[in-house]
């Protein structure tokens, strides 16, 4: 049987383990290993089931002198670490006490192995302490927990873990976080008691596993899936830009996260988010134009590849920028570009920091995340105002369609009657454009509502809602505006039409509108009233001769 302590620490260790004499016998074996490889229990002494081992572990075990080896593998879909520490001879004779065995496997794990008395003075601790503390491990035995200088959030989780353990006699698992200068440490620890014969309590024991990257993933990814609820959500696009640039710059400590984006020339980058950096800075790249040695994003958007910079101060792609960075203390960026599905460049997501500074894998891994999920909300806002053109525009002519007008002028309609302000409506329809067509093409007729479309827009205020209604049918809402100024409106508007003309295959088009005008006065008066009355009256301007202008009175 193993000496109780190597049973507790071995059992308490989150790897499985498995002690082989050299004629690959059991010499022992957790229960832990043995649920890992999903085996029936091995007994003491047996020989060890070849099929039991990978492959290449089996492989490693056989040669004359193992030597110590470290290997991943998949198995049942999980992904086990194998590490094979062989014994010396020395050492394996000593296990027959198992207290070398047990001092080699605590020597050789990466979790701290720390050993208390009952008052939490040290009394043992293992050499992987050495890699968090610039301290030897001896230094710390003998001394108390608060003269060890351990952070103060370490030394009040031991407190407080060591109360649970003398309270329940039960082990405590915990997680403590300690912040040194360089870097955030996150450890998930286990306290636990150890008795002698009588069940007087001897020691705590503590195992200290440090999950810093499992814990910095845990929060990317919660706040990846934020990130992704709020695409599903159709946020818009400049919230899910400065929001992930914020999200960023809590993730790589020191960071200033921004976006560009690409404009539709292809030629200048826009920016489009970055909180973190100084505004007289963004102002002055704003619209910068791309290409080789244009800093890192510059150069990055003309080669559609990552760019990255750890020192701006002596790198070539830089030196046009030498009084721009005198001004700022921005001294390395690194620039990711955000590319389209197909791989053309739509902008760039770039990281600065004040002092030189080169990524390592994991944050390149999650700068290369973020680009491709910004692609994708850039990608998804594209193509959702696409949709919304093609539901709402008139193709032919650019102008909003008649069920968008509707809609809008619905709306314009309620506010002018809460507000009590006027409102006014014209209809327009072209004269006799069916012999436009007949005389001179279809496609010349569609030159025309489209010349008639842009006298419109240039004859009305940018707040006038226009709309093709069909055919060589027109409207304007015109809010703000009574009957006068509406008549204006539409005789300047009848006047530029009548006094312009398409020329078609050398042949000169000459067209007229008419145009019925109703407004909404203070009256008590449906939008569908307001549409009618302003038929009515186009109607009327059509009798008494067209290319003219008619107000409906608004009586019936
Ligand atoms: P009126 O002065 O009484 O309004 O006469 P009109 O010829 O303008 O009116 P009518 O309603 O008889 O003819 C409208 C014509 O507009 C008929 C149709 O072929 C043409 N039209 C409708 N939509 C389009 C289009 O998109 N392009 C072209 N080229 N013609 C169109
Ligand atoms: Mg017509
Ligand atoms: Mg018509």
């Amino acid at each position: 049987m193993p000496d109780p302590s190597l049973h507790t620490i071995l059992s308490a260790l989150p790897g499985g383990y498995l002690l082989l004499d050299p004629a690959l016998r059991v010499r022992f074996v957790t229960q832990r290993f043995e649920l890992l490889l999903q085996c029936p229990p091995l007994a003491c002494g047996q020989t060890l089931p070849a099929q039991l081992l990978p492959g290449a572990v089996l492989q490693q075990l056989q040669q004359p002198s193992p030597q110590a080896w470290a290997w991943q593998h998949f198995h049942h879909g999980t992904l086990l670490d194998w590490l094979l520490t062989p014994l010396s001879d020395g050492l394996l004779l000593s296990v027959r006490e198992d207290r070398q065995a047990f001092r080699t496997l605590v020597e050789n794990s990466p979790d701290i192995i720390s050993r208390y008395d009952a008052d939490l003075v040290c009394l043992f601790v293992n050499s992987a302490l050495a890699r968090y503390s610039s301290l030897p491990p001896l230094y710390h035995v003998g001394l108390g927990i608060d003269d060890r200088g351990l952070p103060g959030s370490m030394v009040d989780a031991m407190r407080h873990a060591r109360q649970q353990v003398l309270h329940s006699g039960q082990p405590y698992t915990f997680e403590t976080e300690a912040n040194l200068p360089e870097q955030h440490l996150v450890f998930e620890a286990r306290l636990l008691p150890e008795y002698d014969d009588s069940g007087m309590l001897q020691s705590l024991l503590c195992i200290e596993r440090d999950i810093t990257h499992q814990h910095a993933n845990r929060l990317w990814q919660a706040d990846e899936n934020r990130l992704l609820e709020m695409l599903a959500n159709d946020r818009p696009l400049p919230e899910v830009m400065d929001w992930t640039c914020r999200m960023m710059d809590s993730h790589l400590p020191g960071a200033m996260n921004s976006i560009m984006l690409l404009q539709p020339d292809g030629e200048h980058l826009q920016v489009a988010a970055g909180p973190g950096l100084p505004e007289e800075y963004k102002a002055s790249i704003d619209g910068i134009a791309i290409g080789e040695g244009v800093g890192s994003c510059g150069t990055c958007a003309t080669r559609g590849e990552a760019v990255i910079v750890s020192d701006v101060l002596h790198d070539p792609l830089w030196a046009a920028y030498t009084g721009l960075l005198q001004q700022f203390p921005l001294r390395a960026c690194w620039s990711h570009p955000i590319l389209a599905h197909d791989g053309r460049v739509l902008g760039t997501f770039a990281t600065y920091f004040s002092e030189p500074r080169s990524p390592q894998d994991d944050e390149l891994n999650i700068i290369r995340r973020t680009s491709h999920l910004m692609a994708i909300a850039i990608q998804q806002e594209r193509r959702a105002s696409q949709l919304f053109q093609l539901a709402t525009q008139d193709a032919l002519t650019g102008l909003t369609n008649r069920r968008h007008f509707m809609e809008l002028a619905g709306k314009a309609f309620q506010e002018a009657r809460q507000s009590g302000r006027p409102l006014s409506l014209l209809m327009l329809d072209l004269d006799h454009f069916k012999s436009i067509n007949d005389r001179f093409g279809h496609e010349a007729g569609d030159t025309v509502l489209q010349l008639f479309a842009r006298l419109l827009v240039d004859g009305l205020r940018g707040s006038d809602l226009i709309c093709r209604m069909g055919g060589e049918e027109f409207a304007a809402l015109l809010p703000g505006a009574g009957h006068e100024e509406a008549v204006a409106a539409a005789q300047r508007i009848c006047k530029a039409v009548s006094g312009s003309s398409v020329l078609h295959q050398e042949q000169q088009i000459d067209i007229t509108v008419s145009i019925g005008v109703c407004s909404l006065d203070g009256q008590q008066m449906a939008l569908g009233d307001l549409i009618r009355q302003a038929d009515k009256a186009l109607y009327q301007a059509k009798h008494e001769g067209r290319n003219r202008v008619c107000l409906a009175l608004g009586d019936s």
